[in-house]
């Protein structure tokens, strides 16, 4: 090792953390472990966005209004991940392949992005109808929602 090698430090540094998931953000939490999906309202546009969010993608208007929609709708775009990363709501990797996509819930005007249970991209397609898959004892988290799956 010469005086111009870098020195290379190996840690692995545990990181716990909490954060404020915010007035909307807890309600639709609070749906999730209720197994419902809870989108905001927009009463100008009228407009309906989910997950809810205090200001209109469309108008910018507060949005004050929170409704449940229904656990389903339709897959508008997709792929396959073969890249291991952190899951961001469970903090493990999740194992590859999977498949991730762009949903519109019924009665929504914007699109939901999530795992799909499907893990051959082949066995999708856009347009297809997909439902929510809510695990059996729930938290109030994200991964109260399991999966999107194919409902036809
Ligand atoms: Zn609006």
């Amino acid at each position: 090792m010469s005086e111009q090698d870098p020195i290379v430090v190996r840690c692995t540094p545990e990181l716990t953390y909490r954060y404020a998931a915010g007035r909307y953000g807890s309600r639709f939490l609070r749906g999730l472990k209720e197994g419902r999906i809870l989108a905001s309202r927009c009463r100008r546009c009228p407009r309906t966005l989910v997950p809810p969010r205090i200001a209109c993608t469309g108008c910018f208007g507060r949005m004050e209004e929170v409704v449940e929609v229904p656990p389903r709708g339709e897959l508008l775009a997709y792929t396959q991940v073969t890249f291991p990363f952190l899951d961001p709501f469970t903090g493990v990797k999740r194992p590859i392949p999977y498949c991730y996509g762009m949903v519109r819930f019924e009665g929504t005007d914007n699109t939901f992005q999530y795992f799909l249970a499907e893990k051959n991209p082949a066995n999708l397609r856009v347009g297809q109808r997909v439902r929510a898959v809510f695990r059996e004892e729930r938290k109030g988290e994200m991964a109260d929602l399991v999966c999107l799956e194919a409902a036809e």
